[in-house]
């Protein structure tokens, strides 16, 4: 579905108000969305326009849920034969859903995307044994105040390493970043490892994030640089998003994102009208919105 066809569209316009209600919280993505484009976060997160599923990130979510199967099982037993065994149990679970249907599960698409995703499951592989793998928390939910923020994320894996200290690991099913994007990334994995250090007491050795496409590891060390620097840029991110609420001025902010973006139809770069967007929440007040 493309933003032109999101039923939306098709609402009466409403006036924007002079202010719109701030988000209770952030997640690392939305942190990352707001960056991107402060129009499409308001449409997302706040006035919470409906989003087609992107097969893209459906896939990414059958490949996670065949790693987290794979780490239910006891060490030993985690040979590729037995991520593939898993990997068909979450294609069975994804039948029948929105994310199943974009990858056209249990029809035409069925064999293609099985193919993918045990590709990418068997690229892991090559970027560890997980049976050397002590992991102590799978799709972890964490909360923490950061920079005067709310900030909830689920942490993909959480492992505890030989010399006792903690790893925090997150797959990635796309390609591996450029090294500015690199930077942008690595500030959501240390999101996550501040929210481990402040729920557990601890920061986190190392925070890895695994390109499973590529396949590439990369790693940093969370140090007390990286952790001034995130609060200091967390909050002044949240004092924008606050400030962009109060004047209920969001920009938007056109790149090679817009390609992807289903809001085109309520973007004034695309000759969109925002006031219709405001409509669509006006008109569905209990949407729930994310954070
Ligand atoms: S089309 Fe581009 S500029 Fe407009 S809301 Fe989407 S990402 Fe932002």
């Amino acid at each position: 579905m493309t933003a032109v066809e999101l039923e939306s569209t098709s609402a009466p316009a409403t006036a924007l108000p002079e202010r719109l209600p701030a988000p209770t919280g952030l997640s690392p993505s939305r942190i990352s969305a707001f960056r991107d484009c402060g129009l499409a976060f308001r449409y997302s997160s706040i006035d919470k326009l409906p989003e087609p599923p992107s097969a893209p990130a459906a896939l990414g979510t059958l490949v996670h849920h065949a790693l987290e199967l794979l780490f239910t099982r006891p060490a030993g037993q985690r040979s590729l034969d037995a991520a593939l065994a898993d990997l068909d149990v979450a294609i069975e679970l994804a039948s029948g859903t929105p994310d199943g249907e974009v990858l056209g599960l249990g029809g035409d698409g069925h064999d293609e995307t099985r193919e993918q995703a045990a590709d990418l499951v068997a690229r892991y592989f090559a970027l560890e044994d997980p049976d050397e793998i002590r992991a102590i928390g799978l799709e972890l939910r964490l909360e923490a105040d950061i920079g005067g923020a709310r900030i909830r994320g689920v942490i993909d894996r959480l492992d505890l390493a030989p010399d006792g200290t903690l790893v925090v690991t997150d797959y990635k099913t796309g390609r591996s970043p450029s090294q500015f994007s690199e930077q942008q990334r690595m500030l959501g994995v240390t999101v996550y490892s501040a929210m481990v250090e402040q729920v557990f007491g601890v920061r986190p050795s190392r925070i890895q994030l695994l390109y499973l496409k590529d396949p590439v590891a990369i790693s940093t060390e969370p140090n007390d640089r990286q952790v001034r620097g995130l609060d200091i840029k967390v909050g002044a991110l949240w004092q924008a998003i606050e400030r962009a609420c109060e004047r209920a001025d969001f920009r938007p902010k056109q790149s090679r994102l817009c390609d992807w973006c289903s809001f085109q139809a309520y973007c004034p770069a695309f000759d969109g009208d925002p006031a219709a967007a405001w409509a669509i929440s006006a008109a569905n007040p209990d949407a729930k919105r994310p954070e």
